[in-house]
This record gives C-alpha cells, sequence and structure tokens, in this order.
C-alpha cells in the first residue's frame, strides 16, 4: 500500500491568504501546505480521502492518473470544497467515483452543493453516493476498510482504517470504540492542528495525540493537518524518534 500526503494543512493552509506565515518559516519548503488530502494506492485502486479547495491543483502537480473513490471525513470547506470538481473528473476518466460520506456529512454536503444532488449537473451522472457507517466495517473497491467517528466542533469527522495503516483528522476527542479500532495500527496519520500550543477549537495538538499513542500500541505516528501556528522544524525538535511531522508530497510505504 502507498500513501501520499497530497497536503498537510489546515482549514486555511499554509501561508495562509495575503502570504501570512505566523510562525512557520517562509524558508522552509516543507512549511508550505495545500488543505489536508491523503490518496490510498493498493491493488491497482486509488483511494482518496477528503477533497479540498485546493484539490485541482494537488491531482496535477502530482501528476495522479486515477481516482476509483473518494472518502470524506466532514462537511468543513477544507475537506469538501473540491467536490465540484467530481462530476468533470468523472467524466474525464470515463468511469464514476464512488463517494462515501456519513449521514451528517452528506446533510452538510446537500447544503454546500443542492445543485450536486437535483440532477441539474449534466456530469454528476458519474457520481456514486455511497453512505458511510458511523462506526464498523465497510468494503470500498474492494478493500476492507473500517471506520468510527470523533467529535469537531459541533459535527464528527469520520476516521479510516485500512490495514496496518490509519487517518484520523479533524478530532478534538476520541471514544473508546475509535480506540478499539486503531489498537495495534503499525502508521497512524493524525491530526495535530495546534502543534505545540493549546486551543479550545476543535482541533487536537502534540499533547493529545501522545495521549492516543499509548493506548494504541505506540505506531509510527505522522502528523498532519498543520496550521500556520506550527512551524516543520521547531515541531520536530518534540515529537519521538519514530514520530514526523508531514508535509505535502510525503509517501508512506506500508
Ligand atoms: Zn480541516
Ligand atoms: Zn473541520
Amino acid at each position: 500500500m502507498k500513501i501520499t500526503i497530497l497536503g498537510s494543512g489546515s482549514a486555511y493552509g499554509v501561508p495562509m491568504i495575503f502570504n501570512q506565515w505566523r510562525n512557520a518559516n517562509p524558508e522552509n519548503p516543507k512549511n508550505i501546505r495545500t488543505r489536508a488530502c491523503v490518496l490510498i494506492e493498493e491493488n491497482d485502486k486509488s483511494v482518496l480521502i477528503d477533497a479540498g479547495p485546493d484539490l485541482r491543483q494537488q491531482i496535477n502537480s502530482f501528476n495522479i492518473k486515477d481516482v476509483d473513490a473518494l472518502l470524506l471525513t466532514h462537511g468543513h470547506y477544507d475537506h469538501i470544497g473540491g467536490v465540484p470538481e467530481l462530476p468533470r473528473a468523472s467524466t474525464l476518466l470515463g468511469h464514476g467515483i464512488d463517494v462515501w460520506a456519513s449521514e451528517e456529512t452528506m446533510s452538510e454536503l446537500k447544503i454546500s452543493y443542492g445543485y450536486l444532488f437535483r440532477g441539474e449537473e449534466p456530469e454528476g451522472v458519474g457520481i456514486h453516493w455511497k453512505t458511510l457507517p458511523d462506526l464498523g466495517k465497510f468494503e470500498c473497491c474492494g478493500l476492507n476498510f473500517e471506520t468510527y467517528r470523533v467529535p469537531h466542533h459541533h459535527l464528527h469527522s469520520s476516521a479510516f482504517r485500512l490495514g496496518d495503516f490509519a487517518y484520523m483528522t479533524d478530532w478534538e476527542d476520541i471514544s473508546e470504540d475509535g480506540i478499539n479500532v486503531l489498537r495495534g495500527v503499525k502508521c497512524l496519520l493524525v491530526e495535530c492542528n495546534n502543534g505545540l500550543y493549546y486551543e479550545k477549537n476543535g482541533h487536537s495538538n502534540l499533547d493529545k495525540v501522545k495521549e492516543i499513542a499509548v493506548k494504541i500500541g505506540d505506531p509510527r505516528i505522522v502528523l498532519t493537518h498543520l496550521s500556520a501556528r506550527v512551524d516543520y522544524d521547531e515541531l520536530a525538535k518534540f515529537v519521538p524518534e519514530h514520530w514526523l511531522p508531514a508535509y505535502d508530497g510525503m509517501v508512506l510505504d506500508m
């Protein structure tokens, strides 16, 4: 399995609009972050997790040739801003794209992009909407995923495990169900939006990630969805030896 981190940034990317870098050192290219997005390639299938507003740029700059399915974590703009690209993507690929979302996320999508659900988009026939369970197993492109939900602001995010890899973004807490799904995983890609800082903003920081790492068996951990508060080198100094902050283009071979 090959995991490519197409985007490692938080809601506003780094630099933010008007070239604002906050704590991130502009001299380090690892601090240039597009919105969070992950590509999983396994058994000749390509599954994207989230489609934010940088999707077109990410697909083009990493020269990705195919996408079979999209898993959506939740309905915030930085995770669904690229969903309207999919009807044309499906036409250009010449095949359908399965789009998985929980009932809650599907409601958010219908509010944001009503026209995609009313049959007004002629190319929309290639999009196959699928309902994600809130907890448990599901099969996507012949791959056996497990999912659970985590609280995040007023919403919930769906998190995913596929074999020895798991991805959990936009979370502020985790239930025992979530810990049970993650237990024994070998690599966890996890949101650490606030880095070394504490902020009550629906996101996590390094201390919170450390708490769950102990409970799930101390896997390799990669920290993503990093805000402009986070400087790559500064965060890297404070993580255990088998952990790393993510950067755009980082590849994890499993
Ligand atoms: Zn986010
Ligand atoms: Zn969010």
